[in-house]
């Protein structure tokens, strides 16, 4: 029961097959108590209809990481109620549909605004709400993909998102690293989500994954949320600044 008595704040839940609900229930199981950040309605509806699977009951949140007031509200919320945070997981990503298929270069100046904001600066927006509930020995996690390093085909502006997310996972490890703060991204392999349906040909990455990853499979959501118990966790206590890769042996393997 490594989480008893610690407090995780989770964005990005929208369904049963979302990253962030499998990182809940890794969670959950271990003893931690949840707060669920929401994006709309759609989406407490999506969680409503999963949340008894839970043996904890987490408290839900709308926060929508564009509107400031409904991240303060989201925060304020939490610190009422829990009075402090160890953990907090950012699973948010958005991009236009046409910018995630043909050539990136067409991506228009809005769309990149767009990807942008919702997908890595909104990292600052939950860790500059997050942290004065903080504490040595806290640890925030974002999810990213390995598009970032390499052309993806249909990947696109969302790799340039998962670029800046990355670099802002090594600055804000800087940053917090002298209060005991730790700050880790979690790249996992593909996985069929309501975000990864917007990729297109998503079915031919899931199949490219798994024919070239060592493990000649892909991963799956379980595995994914095991990993991001490990970096919320004092498991991985002497880890910041870093990419953790859970995608079955995939980024070294060639042809
Ligand atoms: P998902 O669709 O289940 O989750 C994406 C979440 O982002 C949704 O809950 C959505 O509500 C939320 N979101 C979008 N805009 C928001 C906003 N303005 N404010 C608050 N929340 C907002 O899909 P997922 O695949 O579980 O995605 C979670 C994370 O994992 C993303 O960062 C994604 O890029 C990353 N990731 C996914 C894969 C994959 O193959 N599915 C692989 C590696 C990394």
């Amino acid at each position: 029961m490594i989480m008893k008595d610690r407090n995780t704040f989770i964005a990005g839940v929208a369904n049963h097959r979302s990253i962030a609900w499998s990182i809940a229930k890794a969670i959950d199981a271990t003893g931690g108590r949840l707060a669920l950040g929401y994006l709309g309605d759609r989406e407490r509806e999506g969680i409503e209809k999963i949340v008894d699977q839970l043996e904890g009951s987490p408290m839900l949140v709308h926060c929508d990481v564009n509107d400031n007031d409904s991240v303060r509200a989201a925060f304020d919320a939490v610190g009422k109620e829990m009075g402090h945070l160890d953990s907090l997981v950012h699973a948010i990503a958005f991009a236009k549909r046409e910018d995630l298929d043909g050539r990136f270069k067409d991506t228009s100046r809005d769309g990149f605004e767009l990807a942008l904001g919702v997908s890595a600066y909104s990292l600052n927006v939950l860790t500059q709400a997050a942290e004065p509930l903080m504490k040595e020995g806290s640890s925030i996690v974002a999810l990213t993909f390995l598009g970032s390093e390499r052309a993806v085909p249909n990947y696109n502006v969302m790799g340039v998102a998962k670029a800046a997310l990355e670099a802002s996972v090594r600055y804000l490890a800087r940053d917090l690293g002298p209060q005991g703060i730790r700050v880790n991204a979690l790249s996992a392999g593909p996985i069929k989500t309501l975000a990864a349906r917007g990729i297109k040909d998503f079915p031919e990455m899931l199949r490219t994954h798994a024919e070239r990853a060592a493990m000649k499979r892909n991963v799956t959501v379980e595995e994914v949320g095991q990993a991001g118990l490990f970096l919320c966790s004092p498991m991985s206590s002497g880890m910041t600044g870093d990419i953790l890769y859970v995608d079955a042996g995939y980024r070294f393997m060639a042809g």
